[in-house]
């Protein structure tokens, strides 16, 4: 039911963060607010929204930085505000992982249809990670509830960490990862290395999965991280 669904708009401008409350509290959502990063993100640890709105220019701290932050901790839907002439930030936003953006000025009918679209393909997604206990891409088998990894059929053997990585690179397939992203969503807060570490782990890991012919499965993005080729 769409008015079960929680939101946190992030917005200094309060003309916009009010218009766009009003309007979406009218369309059944419930709506909570924040003017700043800092309060913006700690309304959406408190409030454990379903979706975030997020302005890229915002007094304390920049968008970029509130959804980099929101995706340490979880997968929570972002939806960017931005202005037209941001378009190099709506691209970063998005490769840092926002969901989907929208231009100021844009119509709030328009913004009420992005938000259920993003609501709906993140549940799509959602379920089937569900399902899929068994990720098959191309000749590889990982089995995540008995840990095991095949290529070709054949057994190989990773590291915990080199585990960890494939499994989230391969569970979305093009997705770029940057190399910070995968060290804090493989090691949690518990890493200890830079991320040119990162390197490594991918580099024994593509030597251990990736030795098909001019193929790879895990390819380099050049100057932000690397992506799993479905
Ligand atoms: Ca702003």
């Amino acid at each position: 039911m769409l008015n079960q669904y929680k939101l946190v708009i992030i917005e200094d401008e309060e003309k916009i963060a009010l218009m766009t409350k009003e309007y979406l509290e009218k369309e059944g959502f419930v709506v909570f607010a924040a003017k700043d990063g800092v309060s913006g993100l700690s309304l959406v640890k408190n409030k454990s929204p379903h979706l975030v709105l997020l302005d890229l220019i915002l007094p304390d701290m920049n968008g970029l930085e509130v959804c980099r932050r929101i995706r340490q901790v979880d997968n929570t839907p972002i939806i960017m505000l931005t202005a037209k002439s941001q378009e190099t930030d709506r691209v970063v936003g998005l490769e840092v992982g926002a969901d989907d953006y929208i231009v100021k000025p844009f119509s709030l009918a328009e913004l009420a249809a992005r938000i259920r679209a993003v609501l709906r393909r993140t549940m799509e997604q959602d379920n089937q990670q569900r399902e899929e206990a068994v990720i098959t891409r191309g000749d590889l088998t990982i089995d995540t509830e008995k840990y095991l990894v095949k290529k070709n059929e054949v057994d190989v053997e990773l590291t915990p960490t080199e585990y960890k990585i494939l499994v989230l690179m391969a569970r979305h397939p093009g997705r770029i990862f940057s190399r910070l992203q995968l060290l804090e969503s493989c090691l949690g807060d518990a890493y200890s290395g830079y991320e040119r570490s990162m390197d490594t782990h991918i580099s024994n890991l593509r030597k251990k999965i990736d030795h098909s012919n001019g193929n790879p499965m895990i390819v380099t993005v050049f100057g932000v991280g690397y992506k799993f080729n479905g």
